[in-house]
């Protein structure tokens, strides 16, 4: 009952070692690229760290928590969440629509002003149902927060107009508020830093995001990099690899992008075929600027709806963890969405003219390094014919004893958290399925 896992991401790992506890029966696991980490990697340069995308973790669920921590030992710092949107040259507080006090007195009166028109609509009239996220956001915060920054920030992370959004994605998401959060808020200026789901978050006291991903891998037996997956044959249960090797399977999971398992898949019927090429995804180019000098606020990280910023998000890394850069010195990631890639020097050089501007640099000869990371695969576009093209595909795969999991095999805007609680509780079924 042999079971082969591709993919060397926190899904693929997470698998294994849920197999692994489970079962004494084998699994393999097999990824293209030469260490684990999937999107959870981590580099160092010049006694800088960074993560290649800027990560932190977030525990949904206790029995995750534990897993990890289990894993990881007590190498995980709690942390409390410093967490800001960049809004007409003021920091407010994350999130928005709980802190309209911080806004200048124009868009708090637009903010405020939808806000209780469309609470006051709902309890007269009862809530409509939205069809899709451009609707719920008007129906649920009104049109100022919507026009000031949900749809701005949506569709500049999305590359879609909100109103193509679905709205199975949302929860946990996009925090959503209750009257008395604005209210006081507003009238007496409290601030709402528990509303979110991830008010504080964990991260590795040494080693960065990728260690987390190194203890799991630290305690399985079957790991196989430098591993490409280029055909698999449903139907014969073989996996053809680069190096030329084929091996045979029982059960399968998958975590490589669901487009690209069907593109390299046989025994997918042509419908299906199409249903995989519809689906539609975001690309992302990090740009990590490692500097000399100390940075001026203490954030974690910043959301920048607007349009003269290229990047939707900053984030601070040494701000997250000390040993990020060296004594004096900082890093700042900047995360652009369906990046243009022939233009990557101009956005270089935007980025960097942005954060003088803001003065998170004081000076360009302060930058020691910038380094480009670029991700075909960011965020999975929840539009509105996404649910039933996966479900339909991920059913047929089953049939074929592949399991297609993780935030791209399932085609989910998910967490390593949902990603490691997902792999926990598929395996037994996995195990159970007997083919
Ligand atoms: C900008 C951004 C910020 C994020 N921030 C956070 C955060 O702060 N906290 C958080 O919890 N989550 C965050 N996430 C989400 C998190 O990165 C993902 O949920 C998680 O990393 C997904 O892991 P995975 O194993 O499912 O996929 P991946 O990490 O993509 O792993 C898939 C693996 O499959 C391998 N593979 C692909 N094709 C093949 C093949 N043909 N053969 C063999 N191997 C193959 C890949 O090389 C890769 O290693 C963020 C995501 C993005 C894009």
């Amino acid at each position: 009952m042999h079971t082969v896992i591709l993919g060397a991401g926190i899904s693929g790992l997470s698998a294994a070692y849920a197999l692994q506890e489970i079962s004494s029966r084998g699994y393999t696991l097999y990824e293209q690229a030469p260490t684990v980490g999937g999107l959870c990697r981590t580099q160092q340069m010049a006694g800088y760290k960074f993560d290649t995308v800027s990560h932190v973790l977030h525990f949904r669920s206790e029995e995750t928590r534990d897993i990890v921590q289990r894993i990881v030992g007590e190498d995980l710092v709690r942390t409390e969440r410093s967490a800001w949107i960049y809004f007409q040259r003021n920091y407010v507080p994350y999130p928005f629509q709980t802190h309209l006090n911080a806004l200048p007195s124009a868009a708090k009166i637009d903010c405020l002003n939808g806000f209780l028109k469309a609470w006051i609509r709902r309890k007269i009239a009862g809530a409509r149902e939205p069809q899709n996220f451009g609707e719920w956001v008007a129906e649920y915060f009104g049109e100022g927060i919507a026009h000031h920054f949900m749809r701005p920030y949506n569709r500049k992370l999305w590359g879609v107009e909100p109103e193509d959004l679905s709205l199975d994605w949302i929860r946990p998401f996009v925090p959503q508020i209750h009257l008395r959060h604005v209210v006081s808020n507003v009238l007496s200026r409290q601030n709402h830093p528990e509303v979110g789901y991830n008010p504080w978050f964990f991260y590795p006291a040494s080693g960065g995001i990728q260690s987390v991903c190194e203890a799991f891998q630290s305690r399985l037996q079957e790991v196989h990099l430098d591993h490409e997956a280029l055909e698999i044959d449903l139907d014969q249960k073989t996996i053809l690899f680069r190096s030329g090797e084929r091996v045979a399977y029982q059960r399968l999971i998958s975590t490589m992008p669901l487009p690209s398992l069907v593109r390299r898949a046989k025994g997918i019927p042509e419908e299906l075929q199409n249903e995989a090429r519809s689906l539609r995804w975001t690309s992302l180019l990090s740009l990590t600027f490692c500097i000399r000098s100390p940075l001026p606020q203490p954030y974690h990280w910043v959301y920048f709806p607007e349009a003269d910023f290229p990047f939707f998000r900053l984030v601070l890394p040494s701000n997250i963890s000390p040993e990020m850069a060296p004594k004096g010195g900082a890093v700042i990631a900047a995360e652009i969405s369906n990046p243009d890639a022939s233009k990557a020097n101009e956005l270089e050089d935007q980025v960097l003219a942005c954060l003088l501007r803001l003065g998170w640099i004081k000076n360009a000869q302060d930058v020691v390094h910038i380094v480009r990371n670029s991700f075909p695969y960011a965020y999975p576009v929840h539009d509105l014919k996404r649910g039933g093209r996966v479900r339909r595909l991920l059913q047929f795969l089953q049939t074929k004893h592949v399991w297609s999991i993780g935030r791209f095999g399932a085609w989910r805007y998910s967490s390593m958290d949902d990603a490691i609680t997902e792999a926990f509780n598929i395996a037994p079924s996995i195990i159970a399925s007997g083919s």
